[in-house]
């Protein structure tokens, strides 16, 4: 983050406006399963810090998303982990959110998982639904990013959905997060897309 305060309730419109598509789908999967397993809570936990959620925001945010959950369980699955990701248990590593290059490269998602990035791990079927109902995208804008996964250019599809998301703001294709550069990792595309909102 670049010192906006972010609560846990300013997470759900912050993940429409700003997040890039790896983080909105965490966030979509996590309100719509009240859970998300251990890797999406990893790959997640991580960037929400970045973006400049406390670790007292985090506990709340989790807490209140696992909603089929008792405090008592929370406390003892889930706590530690998420203090753990903020470098407050066990070995006090501070941990940097992932770069695109780690997430892609990481492993693959199995079936109820949602980590990872939908650009390299969606199947066609699936990006393609998502970019047409979720982001509302046309059917040649669609076939673009589509193309470009096909020929491996995560980057570049990624960086294709961030201009059209933010065209309304000014953004034109070719010019990516600014001076044509492509997005590398997700908290770029959230601090890029930030400072346009406030332009
Ligand atoms: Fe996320 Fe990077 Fe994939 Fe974009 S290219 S969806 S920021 S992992």
């Amino acid at each position: 983050g670049d010192g906006e305060e972010i609560t846990a309730e300013m997470v759900p419109d912050l993940a429409r406006q700003s997040f890039p598509m790896c983080m909105r789908s965490l966030e979509d999967t996590l309100r719509g399963s009240k859970h998300l397993k251990h890797e999406g809570r990893q790959q997640y936990n991580l960037f929400l810090k970045g973006i400049g959620l406390s670790v007292e925001e985090a506990i709340v945010f989790w807490r209140k998303a696992f909603k089929l959950i008792t405090d008592d369980a929370f406390n003892k699955n889930y706590k530690y982990n998420i203090r753990h990701g903020y470098g407050l248990e066990g070995s006090r590593k501070n941990y940097s959110p992932k770069s695109c290059q780690q997430i892609i490269t990481g492993a693959t998602p199995g079936p109820g998982q949602a980590h990872g990035c939908p650009f390299r791990h969606y199947s066609e079927a699936n990006l393609t639904s998502s970019l047409l109902t979720t982001y509302g995208l046309s059917g040649s804008d669609t076939k673009d990013i589509v193309s470009a996964v096909k020929s491996s250019h995560y980057h570049l599809a990624c960086t294709r959905l961030f201009e059209i998301q933010h065209a309304k703001l000014g953004v034109a294709k070719g010019e990516g997060l600014g001076k044509g550069d492509s997005v590398d990792h997700p908290n770029r595309y959230f601090d890029r897309s930030r400072a346009l909102y406030k332009e």
